[in-house]
């Protein structure tokens, strides 16, 4: 991995944010181009945000884009371009939580912060035999402790590299390497025969269904659109025109422009598709989504939208859904 063992905390910030909640195969194409188009915070921090988030377009969960442009804004401008150097100063910028901070304050500054994440949270509650669910705030706080008394504070980063390549390689959520475990005599797990049930996780919260459709209205080379605004998903991303219902809707509701509060009267259209109806499962959301694609012969004021060229377009960031469908 082109980040391990490096010290240059926007190096190291840049790859944990980048990772969080992402595969390390998926997000390393994604960090490789980052640094190759932003090799400083502070080409990030002038990068206008629309070649940011076309960068990040297909990473997911958006709000990590925003939180790295305004954290790359205040290193860059009220921190002299140099990340903070102690665990609250890491804490103050956007985005970096408990976990991060350790990171990148014992990988870069060598302080003597306990990383935990997924991994070290395996190893501990198995090793250990911690058998309360670990994403309870009171269990977790039980675990930084523990993570704090075990770290070797004299080489905190070769401690957080191992125990979480530990965890990844030797102690894995499936069929853990026991036999070969230095661990094996003490670890509870192993002794109980409890690989399988630790760590214990709280149930899941149920995701919530959002029943969506697009319009993708066409006139000429052009095309409606608008970047998304307010605090729901997708925010600073661009897409087509929008439409939320509680229940899914009938085709000839989704086909008729005013549907979509679009004057129809005296307009021709020509329906060029109509999607399937497509699944696109968020951390907490289930978004149910159905694309209509209609080609009308004269231009439409809709408040909020713009018309734009498709190459114009093709630069603009959109969620994973829309390029998906589009096929780009
Ligand atoms: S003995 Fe098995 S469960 Fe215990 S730490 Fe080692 S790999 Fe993990």
């Amino acid at each position: 991995m082109p980040w391990k063992g490096v010290k240059d905390p926007y190096k190291i910030w840049l790859s944990e944010i980048m990772l969080q909640q992402t595969r390390v195969e998926q997000g390393m194409g994604y960090y490789i181009r980052f640094i190759k188009a932003f090799p400083t915070v502070q080409k990030l921090a002038q990068a206008p945000e629309n070649q940011v988030f076309k960068l990040w377009e297909g990473l997911g969960y958006y709000s990590r884009c925003r939180n790295l442009i305004e954290t790359a804004k205040k290193v860059s401008v009220e921190m002299g371009g140099s990340f903070p150097d102690s665990r609250e100063g890491l804490l103050s910028l956007k985005g970096v939580g408990p976990y991060t901070a350790s990171a990148i304050g014992s990988f870069a500054f060598g302080l003597p912060l306990a990383v935990l994440d997924g991994n070290v949270m395996r190893v501990l509650s198995r090793v250990f035999g911690i058998r309360e669910p670990i994403d309870q705030p009171s269990v977790k706080k039980k675990m930084e402790e523990m993570a704090s008394c075990l770290l070797d504070e004299k080489n905190p980063a070769a401690y957080n590299q191992a125990i979480m390549d530990f965890g990844a390689v030797v102690c894995k959520p499936q069929q853990p390497d026991c036999i070969s475990c230095s661990f094996r005599k003490k670890c509870f797990a192993n002794l109980h025969g409890m690989q399988a049930a630790l760590p214990v996780k709280s149930k899941k919260i149920k995701s919530k269904e959002r029943y969506v459709y697009y319009l993708v209205l066409e006139h000429g080379e052009k095309q409606l659109v608008r970047k998304r605004t307010g605090n729901d998903i997708w925010k600073g991303l661009y897409e087509f025109v929008w439409m939320e219902k509680d229940e899914p809707q009938e085709l000839d509701f989704l086909q008729n422009l005013s549907s979509w509060g679009l004057p129809s009267k005296r307009i021709k259209k020509q329906i060029i598709d109509v999607s399937e109806e497509i699944m696109h499962q968020l951390t907490h959301q289930k978004i149910r989504c159905q694309f209509i694609h209609i080609k009308i012969d004269q231009p439409v004021h809709l408040e909020g939208y713009t018309w734009h060229t498709k190459n114009a377009i093709l630069q603009f960031p959109f969620p994973r859904l829309l390029t998906r469908y589009l096929g780009w």
